[in-house]
């Protein structure tokens, strides 16, 4: 590597392009928070692993972080609680000093079509999905303008990464909580981009199409099913959790510094209507 600024040294090497920085993912030890956690300590980030259920698989992701000689623990918060997730930054300022990425990456769906969708299960996914993400980036924010920018560890001040969908953009028949919760989703991004650029803080999203993980197991769990997805993506495959691990990691760091208030999506195609492929 050629010496240089820390600066340059940061930018040539890809490995540790989050050396020093503190980071935290929610619903980190399940699909694409776990990948993007271990793809965060693997860059050289200091990592809370955020989890609500499933303590076991948190503690596994911690070890296989500190495998990379950084810094991990597991915090238990429900995201939309509001007090839970004020003590789990606090907790996180105490412990590593501060925080420089907020992966506000926890959700869930509660399927249902408009006529049998409850009002719990409208209000479950709004409240994980939607909420959570303000709680998340509220108090990140709040310890990014307090310490402001740290030039040695990166240009800008805090970045947040809302973890969106395409569904951000592509309606979704019997999913209407899950799809109104990533389009606010996608305005909670631009507004509170708008709002935090003057402090030097990023906020940005990353948008995933179909991508193998747990949430969305009958979509692609038996050949007939994965068939089926495949004609909505142009790419040829179903996306893997590490897919956006890499965007994550890319977006967070200074490499993207000029990048504010954009949505990455990363889907193979998806949202550019595959079915005008061959109609229209
Ligand atoms: P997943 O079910 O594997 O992971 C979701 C994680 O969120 C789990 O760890 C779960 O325990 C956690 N979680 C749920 N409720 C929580 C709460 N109240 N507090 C804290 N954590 C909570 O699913 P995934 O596919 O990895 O989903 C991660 C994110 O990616 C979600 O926001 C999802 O909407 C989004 N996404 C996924 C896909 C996909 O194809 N898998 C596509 C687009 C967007």
């Amino acid at each position: 590597m050629v010496a240089g600024s820390a600066d340059a040294n940061r930018q040539t090497d890809h490995a540790q392009l989050l050396r020093g920085q503190k980071a935290l993912v929610t619903g980190a030890n399940s699909g694409i928070g776990l990948a993007t956690a271990i793809a965060l300590g693997r860059a050289g980030a200091d990592v809370v692993v955020n989890y609500v259920v499933g303590e076991d698989e948190a503690h596994k992701v911690v070890e296989q972080i500190e495998g990379f000689g950084v810094r991990a623990y597991a915090h238990q918060a429900d995201v939309s609680d509001e007090d839970q997730v004020t003590a789990m930054v606090a907790r996180m300022v105490e412990e590593y000093g501060t925080i420089d990425i907020m992966v506000a990456n926890a959700g869930l769906q509660r399927d249902a079509p408009l006529a049998q969708m409850t009002l719990a299960q409208w209000r479950k996914v709004i409240d994980v999905n939607l909420t959570g993400q303000f709680l998340c980036a509220r108090e990140a924010a709040k310890e990014f303008v307090r310490r402001g920018v740290v030039e040695e560890v990166s240009r800008s001040a805090g970045k947040i990464i809302c973890m969106s969908s395409v569904h951000q953009t592509i309606p979704w028949a019997g999913h209407v909580n899950y799809a109104s919760s990533k389009g606010g989703v996608g305005m909670l991004m631009q507004t509170l981009a708008q709002e935090l650029a003057p402090h030097r803080i990023r906020v940005n999203a990353v948008a995933p199409g179909a991508i193998r993980t747990p949430i969305n197991r009958d979509a692609w769990s038996t050949p007939e099913a994965e068939a089926e997805l495949l004609r909505l993506i142009p790419y040829g495959r179903v996306g893997d959790p590490e897919d956006i691990a890499r965007a994550v990691v890319a977006l967070a760091s200074d490499l993207f510094d000029y990048v504010v208030g954009s949505t990455l999506y990363v889907d193979g195609g998806m949202t550019l209507f595959p079915g005008f492929a061959t109609g229209g």
